[in-house]
């Protein structure tokens, strides 16, 4: 069990890494599809990480990996799924969680980031969040995260900083035909 522990967790930021992710975010939504509940996905990325590398040094890097991986653990509720899916990008799977909860666990995750300093770091750090809410024209996990990847494109380009909400359907979906819309 804790060799199995060990290889789905990330050494750096002690959330899932994401083969972890594949295994518990896979779980949970397989029994989101069995029920009716509400299902948001967050994803979150790190603002002008590479400045703080190139200004601060990656050890510095690393420690504001280690802190915001702290700040989710604290964060996030019971029976959530929290990965560091890529180099500073996280994902945060919330069964049982509406726009209001997503976006509440948003405001909390700035507010902690805020209060905190890093030695060695004299600017703020920052990120920007994509939000996608689960319905019927999701029909896997994988179209789920396509929309909140979209939408995290899209809180980037205006600006980073915040938080976007992904549309209904996105415009990648070849659902139409039997659409309702
Ligand atoms: P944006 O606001 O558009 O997200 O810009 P960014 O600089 O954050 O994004 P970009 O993808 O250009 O750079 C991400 C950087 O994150 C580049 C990479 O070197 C750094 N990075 C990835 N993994 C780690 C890590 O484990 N430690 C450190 N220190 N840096 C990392
Ligand atoms: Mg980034
Ligand atoms: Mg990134």
């Amino acid at each position: 069990a804790r060799l199995d522990t060990m290889a789905h967790t990330d050494t750096l930021s002690g959330l899932l890494n994401r083969r972890g992710w594949d295994a518990q975010a896979g779980t949970l939504w397989a029994n989101h599809e069995r029920q009716d509940a509400d299902l948001a996905l967050l994803m979150l990325d790190l603002d002008w990480f590479k400045r703080i590398n190139d200004s601060a040094g990656h050890e510095v890097g690393d420690q504001v990996i280690r802190v915001f991986g702290e700040i989710l653990r604290a964060a996030v509720r019971r029976g959530d799924v929290v990965a560091r899916v890529g180099g500073e990008e996280f994902a945060v799977l919330m069964p049982r969680a509406d726009e209001a909860a997503a976006r509440s666990l948003d405001g909390r995750l700035r507010e902690m980031l805020r209060a905190k300093t890093i030695p060695g770091l004299p600017v703020r750090v920052g990120f920007s969040a994509g939000l996608a809410l689960a319905n019927a024209h999701d029909h896997n996990l994988e179209a789920l995260l396509a929309r909140a990847d979209g939408a995290l494109y899209q809180a980037k380009s205006l600006g980073r900083g915040r938080l976007e909400v992904a549309p209904f359907m996105s415009n990648l979906s070849h659902d139409y035909g039997s659409s309702t819309l």
